[in-house]
């Protein structure tokens, strides 16, 4: 069954977190977090091209977040002639989570299928659900309104759900950073396979010590997802991918080098 060909690791900004950053109670003046915001994209041979997560749009960050941000970089529907795609190659979009800066992008791939776990979808609709700000709601509500005839695939709520049907990329239930969570086991042609944790954990600092575990919807979810990403790092051998962690991002390929 057909694998993913490669994957490709883009920034589009980061986040310093000033002393008074509400979500992050460990930070103080020693400790200091540098938080990048990055996303994902794939090369699958039947199904193009695929993002995980669209990341952030200067125009559509919420004013009292802008003071932390640093660095915006250019939205990935303008880096993909680097790798000879245009948005328009883009038919699939997963998304980990609603929050501003895993989805502030969705809107440049109109023509995409969005793929989203139900409980996620019903959560950032629902305002009674914490885990959201008002931007990341008014965004969800803009999004389905502007994507005219949306394509929108809602992932039931069970622990594991193959997306495309052919084990190449596995939604995982990491429901606790929010109510309908997810991260993903992608697998390659080439036999590897990679856990992108998304914001199940931020940082290693998170995996270790719940304190540092940043604005769950529930701790008590959230820390057991950390207890299942060690686990499996334990159990395969293999590293976790996180997508906010900044050590990890000087370290890794950038795009438009990719892993196979
Ligand atoms: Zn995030």
């Amino acid at each position: 069954m057909a694998k993913i060909k490669k994957l490709y690791m883009q920034k589009c900004g980061n986040i310093v977190t000033p002393d008074h950053f509400p979500s992050a109670p460990n930070t103080t003046r020693e400790y200091k977090k540098l938080i990048v915001i990055s996303l994902y994209v794939l090369e699958h041979p039947e199904h193009g091209v695929i993002l995980i997560d669209t990341g952030v749009e200067l125009s559509r960050i919420p004013e009292e977040e802008l003071e932390i941000m640093a660095c915006i970089r250019p939205g990935i529907s303008k880096c993909l002639p680097e790798i000879g795609k245009t948005a328009d190659d883009v038919k699939h979009v997963l998304i980990s989570h609603f929050h501003w800066d895993h989805c502030a992008q969705n809107v440049f791939f109109p023509k995409a299928t969005f793929h989203i776990r139900k409980n996620e979808w019903e959560a950032v609709n629902d305002p009674a659900t914490p885990g959201y700000g008002k931007f990341d709601r008014d965004m969800a509500k803009e999004f389905a309104k502007e994507v005219r005839d949306l394509k929108l695939e809602l992932i039931p709520d069970v622990p594991e759900y193959d997306i495309f049907g052919d084990g190449s990329v596995i939604s995982l239930d990491t429901k606790g950073h929010t109510a309908g969570h997810q991260s993903f086991i992608v697998r390659f042609e080439s036999g590897n396979e990679m856990l992108l944790t998304m914001d199940a954990t931020h940082s290693e600092d998170e995996l270790y010590d719940s304190r540092h575990i940043m604005n769950p919807w529930s701790l008590e979810l959230a820390v057991r997802q950390t207890e299942m990403l060690k686990r499996y790092r334990e159990e395969t051998g293999r590293k976790l991918w996180i997508c906010h962690d900044a050590n990890q991002w000087y370290d890794c390929k950038k795009f438009p080098e990719y892993y196979e």
